[in-house]
């Protein structure tokens, strides 16, 4: 096998398939598919990934790769392939498909290291390399190549003799620390003891202790430990008994924790019915897939746990997601409690040193789960035995760039491959994992009862258009403000909550709650400040803003929309006395500041936490008696088919935050659309019956889960080439389906413009299309190919958001 195929590095159409390269012969037997390397490109040097090795290729004048970057592969097989279905399912450039499954620390440059793999290494390694890492020594990559060892140090790689390590340099962690080990054997550190005169007490205590654990340890620990001074461990360095050297330990973001161990607890009968067919799934190494249906606080995590149990017993491994802003530390815990130091933790709030660390810890097989955000899908393990995703429905599963990919779709695919089941748990399932359990497809398994069989709070819905009627034009109706006012006399806290969230305003009557809405596609039209007119951005569909609301015919009828800072004003003036934490990307900003302010809060620092929908999940804490949602209007009016859906999941779980222990909760939801299902069924926390409702409207206009759904996005700096440009793949695309597919536009973006580039629209609604893919393809090629004339096209399929 002479010659490699390449994905290189160069994210174009033209580039994006695999270039066949030349291995040098001292390469040979040494590189392999999944390893990283250096090729010559045109003039230029660039990165690539080995995808395939043969022995033959079409083209005549190979060129030669220049070097590995890897000694070992970095993706497997199965991982290499599941980049191919990211290819096909996402309709995004190779290299990207393989790019998303590694850490940021290996796409940069950095210092590369070889090192021994273990210490019995030491010994079996040929002698003309053991020089190289005598006294735990290191050996710098590029070195290796000046001196033309790389080949021999490529083939110990494989054997597992040595191994690389990327040195990501950090300003402010250490990752080296100070280790002592005996030098001697067991017998001869006996003999020391014994020679040791009884006035050196200290120095006997040292030896004694390694007499008990004759291995290696940190030197802080030990002068911890035995109360000892680091003079008396060099006493013992300096008569060659113990050597003291560095080495690396991983940053821990969770090394200062301790983490009290938990047993399974025995589970209640529907924890143990819901448990059963997973545990089968587990043992006969059966793929499918479970919808885990079940209100918060009714068991679903601790169904997980012993379902990871199972699993490790087995000797497999788990991957476990959870959404980005649920990643606390109160849920790191569990799993850390857990299962100890088999878990790694991957979220975006770990710098690329402390990523790359725990991705490591997978990759040598060191940990049997994984808890993590989306792109812990891409967990390098080889042998995984279930996959769960909690809060399923929640959007940030789905990537909103190239790869634009669902981490729900990539856990099947996996699942498949390693026949395992997935856990999807939710207390507000999407309507897509609902559907499909309903026909079926997935196996639903229900919790319907909390743990403590504690009521859910009182829900109590506050008409808006009824307080302005009776004069209070106050963002805050009198009910919340008589609640607010009565937690702060019993030093009760309270948590209130704003939904504001994209750029877009709809236009409401405040009298009568009337929201005008596209006549074709059931969302509401956007407002468009520059010719006060309001849009569609699904049709296209233009309308001017009414003068008098249709409905009512008042005059109060204009856009909404208030901001976090507004209503801070506004409570400084009504509750002067209320210590208020304010909580939105403007506060939270500074890496840790979401986890202290939340600290803030709990230790009692403040009356009233105030923010948008990044508080709605996770908190927990036992002296929150009151919930209020200032406008839930906000979310249902987005331009978006899914909005009552959002509305409902969002208003179910801020919900769920008050009274979750002793102290009983209440929850105040204010709208001016109280009669909306969405809100009115949120407020009886009825999951079941808004399905019904919900799923009657998705049929009605052609949504999923009845339809598929593809959105194409046209960009350019003249607002003219966007609309013929984006019109003519309408055309086309029409041509090409049949007529049961709908495809709407052009129609502008929700938002219209964005850095002087205007953003038109065009969306697929199908059912079975199996020509669609190439037609999309093809529209890719073309304007892909096609740079000089400065369109930008993407495809999303599938979209979550469509904004
Ligand atoms: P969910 O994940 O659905 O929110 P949890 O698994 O967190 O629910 O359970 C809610 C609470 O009930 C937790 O405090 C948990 O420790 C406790 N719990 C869960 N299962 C049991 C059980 N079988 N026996 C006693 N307590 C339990
Ligand atoms: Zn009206
Ligand atoms: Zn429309």
């Amino acid at each position: 096998m002479e010659i490699a195929s390449v994905i290189v590095d160069v994210p174009t159409k033209q580039t994006d398939r695999a270039f066949d390269y030349l291995i040098p012969e001292q390469w040979r037997g040494t590189i392999q598919p999944g390893m990283r390397v250096i090729v010559p490109f045109g003039p230029r040097h660039i990165q690539g990934f080995v995808v395939g090795l043969k022995t033959e290729s079409e083209v005549t004048k190979l060129r030669e790769i220049i070097e590995p970057m890897d000694l070992k592969p970095v993706l497997n097989q199965e991982l290499l392939e599941l980049g191919n279905w990211l290819t096909e399912n996402t309709l995004c450039f190779k290299i990207f498909a393989f790019q998303v499954m590694l850490p940021a620390a290996l796409k940069a440059k950095y210092e590369k290291k070889v090192r021994l793999a273990n210490r019995r290494a030491a010994i079996e390694l040929p002698s003309k390399l053991q020089a190289f890492f005598e006294n735990d020594g290191e050996l710098d990559w590029e070195e290796a190549l000046k001196l033309g060892i790389g080949p021999m140090l490529q083939r110990e790689a494989a054997n597992g003799h040595l191994e690389v390590v990327y040195v990501v340099k950090e300003r402010v962690r250490k990752k080296h620390r100070k280790f002592v080990r005996p030098t001697v054997s067991q017998y001869e550190l006996e003999e020391a003891l014994q020679s040791i005169p009884a006035k050196a007490e200290k120095q006997r205590q040292v030896l004694q202790y390694f007499l008990r654990h004759y291995d290696e340890v940190e030197l802080k620990t030990l002068i911890d430990e035995l109360k000892t001074s680091g003079s008396t461990i060099k006493a013992l360095v300096e008569k060659r008994l113990l050597i003291e050297f560095d080495k690396e330990v991983y940053r821990d973001p969770f090394e200062h924790r301790k983490f009290e161990r938990t047993k399974p607890l025995p589970l209640t009968d529907a924890q143990a019915q819901a448990i059963g067919p997973i545990l089968q799934s587990i043992d006969k190494g059966l793929h499918e897939v479970f919808l885990l249906y079940g209100v918060t606080g009714s068991g679903k995590t601790e169904i997980y746990l012993q379902s990871i149990q199972e699993v490790i017993e087995k000797g497999q491994e788990a991957i476990v997601l959870v959404p980005e802003i649920a990643l606390t530390p109160q849920m790191v815990h569990r799993f850390k409690g857990r299962f100890g130091d088999l878990v790694a933790v991957l979220h975006s709030g770990l710098s690329a040193g402390e990523k790359y660390d725990e991705w490591r810890k997978i990759q040598r097989k060191e940990v049997k789960v994984v808890v993590g955000a989306r792109s812990a899908i891409f967990a390098p393990f080889e042998n995984i035995g279930i996959i769960i995703i909690d809060e399923e429905h929640e959007t940030s599963y789905k990537q909103e760039e190239m790869p634009r990919y669902h981490a729900r779709d990539v856990a099947i695919e996996r699942a498949k491959t390693y026949n395992c089941p997935v856990v999807l748990g939710s207390a507000t399932p999407s309507l897509e994992s609902f559907a499909r359990a309903q026909k079926k497809v997935y196996q639903l398994l229900s919790l319907p009862n909390r743990m403590n069989n504690q009521d859910l709070p009182a829900v109590e819905i506050i008409d808006m258009r009824e307080e302005l009627r009776d004069g209070n034009r106050s963002m805050f109706s009198r009910k919340l403000f008589e609640l607010l006012q009565d937690r702060l006399e019993k030093k009760q806290q309270t948590v209130l909550f704003l939904n504001k969230r994209g750029h877009s305003s709809f236009v409401m009557c405040r009298d009568c709650g009337y929201v005008v809405n596209c006549p074709n596609c059931d969302i509401s039209l956007t407002y468009h400040r520059v010719n006060e007119q309001m849009k569609c951005h699904y049709c296209g569909y233009e309308s001017n803003v009414p003068k008098n609301c249709p409905e009512c015919n008042s005059e109060y009828i204009r856009y909404f929309g208030t901001g976090t800072q507004k209503v801070e004003e506004e409570l400084g003036k009504i509750l002067p006395e209320a210590r208020v934490i304010r909580m939105d990307v403007d506060t939270t900003g500074r890496k840790g500041a979401h986890e202290r302010l939340l600290s803030e809060f709990k230790d009692g620092k403040a009356d009233i936490l105030l923010g948008t929908q990044m508080i709605a999940k996770g908190l927990d804490f036992p002296n929150i008696t009151l919930v209020g949602v200032l406008s839930a209007d906000t979310m249902l009016h987005l331009p978006d088919f899914r909005a009552s859906e959002k509305t409902f999941q969002l208003l179910t779980q801020v919900s769920g935050r008050a009274g979750r222990h002793q102290l009983p909760g209440e929850v105040v939801i204010q709208t001016y659309t109280p009669e909306h299902y969405s809100i009115e069924l949120a407020g009886r926390q009825d999951f079941d019956l808004f399905y019904q409702r919900e799923m009657l409207i998705r049929k009605l206009h052609h949504y999923p889960p009845f339809y598929y759904l593809a959105l194409i996005t046209v960009s350019h700096e003249n607002l003219i080439n966007v609309v013929s440009a984006t019109e003519k793949m309408v055309n086309y695309i029409r041509s090409q389906v049949s007529d049961k597919a709908v495809v709407l536009g052009p129609a502008a973006s929700s938002i219209p413009r964005i850095n002087n580039r205007y953003r038109y629209q065009c969306l697929i609604k199908y059912k079975r299309e199996p020509n669609l893919t190439q037609t999309l393809k093809t529209i890719l090629d073309q304007y892909q190919k096609d740079t000089k004339s400065g369109l930008q096209v993407s495809i999303d399929v599938n979209p979550v958001i469509l904004m």
